[in-house]
């Protein structure tokens, strides 16, 4: 015990050994000392208690935190996992293969897309190998050609510079592959692998149909002007060329009588029978439509020219089985020869065309060699085609109506209209020179119109027993309404339909056109009169009388210029025509001896000089009634003597 009167100390207990705490106080008033004692261990009970319960409640706090650290750590594990799956995914199904490369130039990432590219082994082409392996590796395997150090030293050298390094590769089975290196900040590269044989089949086609005819596959004018062009410019000194200019006659009746199909069958057959025609140095183009060209190169002389003339046209007239179809054509073909008629591109092709226009001119189904003066042929013709558009316009033109006559009792039966232009400069222009050109140029429609309503109103004016014919081109039976506007054009003047002849040539029907017959046969049923013109010219094949019951058939002049010879032919002919009921009117009657001969012949009329040429419409009426009155007088009074007829017909001539 200590000198003060109390304290506290830790002792073990004598009595039961136990670890214990005393506590001891003396009492002040008496002589007395308290002592208490416990064991530590009931002293530090409650602490224990709490002690234990703390650490506890820490414990499982902790524990807590672990099991929550490994639920995150757990998740952050699966959503990588699960990202790298998208990823591997996503790179897997590219359509672009990939290689990503580290700064040691090593594999980190390549996709199946490559592996499949290029049918490498995954045992090689795996992480970590380097590029150089992987090429080593696909040059064992054969999809790559090139030599390998070349190709990384180039490679690493661009990679080098921080610049983006393109190549195209050409697969083994004619593919290709475009390969685009893609330096990376801190070293390595992406490699993009993409197969573009697709795109460049796709822009091959479009180069191919910027330059070849769909329909024939042949070189189209375009590349046909750049391989002249080349031709010309590697053309030397005494060296010469040809270009053939080649239009299908009537091609356009192919395509409307059989119809397109058929049509585009025979362009193909021609573009292989010229392409077949020419020699290995020779080119064959389709310019357009109906239009092809030839260039013949390496010429020697004029005769190699004229061998290919003699191929080309067999080439081309023999017949072609288009579906079903046996079809013959022909052509014009102009020809301009380098350097003689033009050693510029552009000058030799003008010449070509003016040469084919000229074989054209010349009733087509023929060749020319281009002649300077064939310029200025067209200009003239041209500046006639001008003159007729403000002909029409400014009402410069003028219906002339020359007499039909009765062979037996010499009644005027009708008058055939007939066109006449009076030019202010050259005078009066042939219908025979123009209206080619207005059929040409479609102008003859309008023309047309305007000749039947005007010839129409006129005749209305004559009396009623005298025929009015007009001339009526081919190219106007293309037009489908032609018979209403023919409806339309008596109408309007109130002459009767079966007043009206119309004269056709045998052009109408040449192509058995079952649009034309049809519009003929409208025509007919309307009460008009349908005449064939210019019998005898041509093919004047019988079987047009077969195909078109006519009313009248015009024997041509050329017969009646020689008659004394062609007797038996005109007589034929009139036969004929009676057996069928049919008159014939014989065409350029000049002479008494024609007529007389005609009439024997049996021909019922006949037309020409000899009665009266055309006249202007006036003229025409004063020669219908005085012609009239004549006959009329000769009926009743006493027959004049005949060099008093004689004297009268000079005047009516
Ligand atoms: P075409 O239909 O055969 O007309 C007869 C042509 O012969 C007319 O020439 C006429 O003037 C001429 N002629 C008449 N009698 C004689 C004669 O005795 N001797 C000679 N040498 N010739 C005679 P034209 O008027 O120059 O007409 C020529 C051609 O022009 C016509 O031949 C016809 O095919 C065409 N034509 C005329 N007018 C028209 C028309 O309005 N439309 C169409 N489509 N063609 C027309
Ligand atoms: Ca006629
Ligand atoms: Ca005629």
């Amino acid at each position: 015990m200590s000198k003060t009167d109390h304290g506290t100390r830790r002792l073990t207990s004598p009595v039961d050994g136990r670890d214990r705490l005393a506590s001891a106080r003396a009492l002040r008033n008496f002589p007395i000392s308290i002592i208490a004692t416990t064991t530590v261990a009931a002293a530090l009970a409650d602490w224990q208690q709490q002690t234990r319960f703390l650490t506890g409640v820490a414990a499982l706090f902790v524990l807590t935190i672990v099991v929550m650290l490994f639920l995150i750590v757990r998740k952050l594990l699966q959503q990588h996992q699960l990202e790298k799956q998208r990823l591997d995914t996503a790179i897997d199904n590219m359509t672009q293969g990939l290689l990503l490369f580290d700064s040691s130039q090593r594999l980190v990432v390549c996709n199946q897309r490559y592996i499949e590219m290029f049918g490498v082994s995954t045992d090689v082409v795996k992480p970590g190998c380097t590029i150089r392996e992987l090429l080593q590796h696909r040059k064992e395997t054969g999809s790559f050609t090139g030599d390998v150090d070349e190709y990384c030293s180039t490679l690493f050298h661009k990679m080098a510079q921080g610049k983006i390094f393109q190549t195209i590769l050409d697969t083994a089975d004619g593919g290709a592959i475009q390969v685009l290196y893609r330096p990376l900040p801190h070293g390595g590269w992406v490699t993009t692998l993409e197969d573009i044989t697709e795109r460049r089949r796709a822009e091959e086609r479009i180069t191919h149909l910027a330059h070849y005819d769909a329909l024939t596959d042949l070189p189209n004018r375009a590349l046909f002007r750049e391989q002249l062009k080349r031709e010309l410019a590697r053309m030397r000194e005494g060296e010469q060329l040809a270009v053939f200019y080649i239009d299908i006659d009537e091609f356009k009746s192919v395509n409307d009588t059989l119809g397109h199909l058929i049509g585009d069958e025979l362009l193909k057959s021609l573009a292989v029978s010229l392409g077949n025609c020419i020699s290995a140095s020779d080119f064959v183009v389709r310019l357009g439509g109906d239009e092809f060209a030839i260039v013949q190169t390496a010429i020697k002389d004029r005769e190699d020219v004229a061998d290919l003339v003699t191929r080309m046209y067999r080439a081309i007239r023999q017949p072609y089985e288009c579906l079903g179809h046996q079809v013959t054509t022909d052509a014009s073909v102009g020809i301009a020869l380098a350097p003689q008629h033009g050693g510029d591109l552009d000058q030799l092709l003008k010449n070509a065309d003016l040469a084919m226009y000229a074989a054209k001119a010349a009733g087509r189904r023929t060749y020319r060699f281009f002649e300077p003066e064939m310029d200025a042929r067209v200009k003239a013709r041209r500046v006639l085609e001008m003159d007729l558009r403000q002909a029409i316009a400014d009402g410069g033109l003028e219906v002339y109506y020359q007499p039909c006559v009765n062979l037996q009792d010499n009644r005027i039966t009708g008058c055939e209209a007939l066109l006449r232009w009076r030019h202010a400069e050259r005078g009066m222009i042939s219908p025979a020179e123009f209206i080619p050109i207005a059929e040409e140029t479609g102008l003859i429609n309008q023309l047309g119109e305007w000749m039947l309503t005007t010839a129409c109103a006129e005749a209305t004016t004559w009396p009623d027993d005298i025929k009015l014919a007009v001339n009526v081109s081919p190219i106007q039976f293309k037009d489908d309404t032609f018979a209403l506007k023919v409806v339309a054009a008596l109408g309007a003047c109130g002459l009767s339909a079966s007043r009206l002849e119309l004269e056709i040539t045998e052009a109408v029907l040449i192509r058995d056109d079952e649009a034309a017959l049809a519009i003929l046969h409208q025509l007919r049923a309307t009460g008009v009169r349908i005449a064939l013109d210019d019998f005898g010219t041509g093919y004047s094949s019988l079987s047009y009388l077969q195909r078109f019951p006519f009313d009248k058939i015009k024997i041509d002049r050329c017969f009646v210029d020689g008659i004394a010879e062609s007797s038996c032919i005109v007589q034929a002919v009139v036969n004929i025509a009676a057996a069928r009921n049919i008159v014939t009117t014989a065409e350029g009657v000049e002479t008494e001896q024609q007529r007389d001969l005609l009439r024997t012949l049996g021909c019922t009329e006949m037309q020409g000089y000899l009665f009266s040429a055309a006249k202007p419409a006036a003229a025409l009426k004063q020669l219908l009634f005085s012609h009239r009155g004549r006959r009329e007088a000769a009926a009743t009074g006493p027959r004049a003597p005949v060099s008093v007829r004689r004297a009268r017909r000079g005047f009516q001539i």
